[in-house]
């Protein structure tokens, strides 16, 4: 009988096959190959993903709160997410920060010249008005827009009313759970493509970019997937073995698939249903991953947090402006914030982060310097930011299991 390749392999089997293809493209100049004609490919994939991510956090997070049955498990189970994301983020922006001083300290950052650097920076309007435009005023703005902290938002309201209107809202129960099998489909046929995916875009990425890896930015990159690694290897693995009883090595195997999805597509949304599959696989209950996934998707960034901490000290040191301690505590606080606010789509922490430099008094123009080579830093940042929510969504599980024996 003919075994079948698992999806985890073919995916890894796509990745090699991909960096063999780029590398062939780039060494014989063959660059614009894989531009026109393997990268739609990929895009083709991501905007199936994309199109289907409104829904799936929806549905998601409502069904995970009425499979939960209990407003105060939904609250117990809110809380313990949202402070392990917190926490994590925060040790990740010291960890951003350690690795950064250190390159920045031996001078191993590049001084780039600042003379022509140009980026148009979003306008933030301070923390309050970030804060009030969380909360929608037209939901069906919320779902074109894919504003996904306000589609949280209306699915937090949504499952909660449902419950709290009891047996009235059976209908309503069964209509979620109806859509959300449908869902549950829809997001394995589309998984089914993920390795077309992860194959165009890695083939077009090492064609296209390999050569920023040989040049002047390579420290600052190596600087960030240090604090990557690190990260991974101290916080997650440390979370696996103490708080849920894994070993690392499972845990990491667990959510390989996830991770090198999240590291080709460079988005924790477009990842969500790659994530489920590998949370369930760790032993995630259904519900809790129902919420903490898709929540984790938008609002948990430890990669993104890494990444603003080492390019705001490589920033400032161009800047020639030597950041003191108080400043790095800005830097903790403003990149925890920023990452929380970045969308789980390609390029959003890189936008995000001039609220940290404007924090700081840097100019935002100086954007414009890593601006090129932002899709490497993100494969990176993606990557582990997807790996975060799998290890809550385990940890959480283990919690919540402990407090109900007892
Ligand atoms: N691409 C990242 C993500 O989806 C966000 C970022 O750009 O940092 O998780």
């Amino acid at each position: 009988m003919k075994k079948k390749v698992s999806l985890p392999m073919q995916i890894l089997i796509a990745l090699v096959l991909g960096i063999v293809v780029g590398l062939i493209c780039y060494f014989a100049g063959l660059e614009d190959l894989t531009t026109n004609y393997l990268k739609p490919f990929g895009d083709i994939f991501v905007n199936l993903l994309k199109f289907i991510v409104v829904p799936v956090v929806l549905f998601s997070m409502i069904d995970g709160i009425l499979s939960m049955n209990d407003l105060k498990k939904v609250g117990s189970v809110g809380v313990k997410t949202v402070v392990y994301f917190m926490v994590t983020t925060a040790i990740a922006c010291v960890i951003g920060l350690v690795f950064a001083n250190i390159f920045n300290g031996a001078g191993l950052f590049p001084v780039l010249d600042t003379a022509g650097a140009e980026y148009e920076a979003k306008e933030f309007g301070g923390f309050m008005s970030t804060l009030v435009s969380i909360f929608p005023t037209n939901m069906w703005q919320s779902f074109s827009n894919a504003n996904m902290l306000q589609v949280i938002v209306i699915a937090l309201f949504f499952g909660g009313s449902i419950l709290a209107a009891g047996e009235k809202a059976n209908l309503c129960r069964d209509i979620v759970s109806s859509f959300y099998s449908v869902i549950e489909k829809l997001m394995s046929f589309v998984i089914a493509l993920s390795p077309i995916g992860v194959f165009t875009y890695m083939a077009w990425v090492v064609a296209t970019q390999g050569a920023a890896i040989l040049g002047s930015l390579a420290l600052v990159l190596l600087c960030a997937y240090l604090g990557y690694i690190v990260h991974a290897v101290a916080v997650y693995s440390f979370s696996a073995k103490a708080f849920a009883g894994m070993s690392p090595l499972k845990f990491f195997k667990g959510a390989f698939a996830a991770m090198i999805f999240a590291f080709t597509s460079t988005s924790s949304a477009a990842t969500l249903p790659v994530s489920k599959e590998c949370a369930a696989e760790l032993g995630a209950e259904d519900d809790i991953a129902a919420f903490v996934l898709p929540l984790g998707s938008t609002i948990n960034m430890d990669g993104t947090a890494i990444y603003q901490c080492v390019a705001t000290v490589f920033l400032a040191s161009c800047a020639g402006i030597h950041l003191t301690i108080g400043q790095m505590v800005i830097v903790v606080v403003t990149a925890t914030l920023a990452s929380i606010g970045t969308a789980g789509v390609s390029g959003a922490g890189m936008i995000m982060l001039a609220m940290v430099l404007e924090a700081l008094g840097i100019p935002v123009a100086y954007i414009g310097l890593i601006v090129a080579v932002d899709r490497l830093f993100d494969m990176g940042r993606t990557c582990l930011n997807v790996t975060g929510d799998i290890a809550c969504s385990i940890c959480v599980t283990k919690w919540e299991g402990k407090k109900a024996k007892k």
